[in-house]
């Protein structure tokens, strides 16, 4: 679980989901806690709060007059935003998937431009900038890399 919580809120955020705090704390008892920067830690709060996995409320603290956030780690929800999440991204991969398969490229081997293969006959297959060759892009490694990651997706899916 923390492992997804690390690609939505860093690894700080990972740390703080792992510990398994319940009830309220502020962010500043944490960072002294952890010994980590309060940033941080409210940063990785902030990130886990739009996800839906943190909660706060600011209250004055009576004695110095500061605003203090109490927070709440939300794990009964977690599950849910993190499938969210994930099927987000595999959604995007798809699609991404979906022009590389389907698109062909042609680069500049000084890498000045990345054309479509209409673009590339207007050209006459010459980089405008230096006058080389174009040359035909091999997409199937970033393919390969895309496939991978949604499979990784699909592998952390289907043990949630
Ligand atoms: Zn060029």
């Amino acid at each position: 679980m923390s492992e997804l919580v690390s690609r939505v809120a860093g690894e700080i955020g990972a740390i703080l989901y792992s510990l398994g705090i319940e009830g309220e704390f502020t962010d500043d008892q944490l960072a002294l806690e952890l010994g980590i920067e309060i940033n941080e830690i409210r940063k990785a709060l902030f990130a886990m709060y739009e996800l839906g996995i943190a909660e706060y409320r600011r209250k004055k603290d009576d004695e110095t007059g500061w605003m203090e956030y109490y927070w709440k780690l939300n794990y009964d929800k977690a599950k849910v935003v993190l499938k969210r999440e994930l099927q987000k991204t595999k959604e995007k991969l798809l699609r991404k998937l979906e022009n590389e398969s389907n698109a062909v490229y042609y680069i500049c081997p000084n890498m000045c431009i990345k054309v479509s293969y209409d673009d590339a006959i207007s050209m006459n297959f010459i980089c405008p900038s230096c006058q080389n060759p174009l040359e035909f892009l091999d997409c199937s490694k970033a393919i390969a890399r895309i496939e991978e990651e949604i499979n990784n997706i699909d592998e952390i899916l289907s043990r949630l």
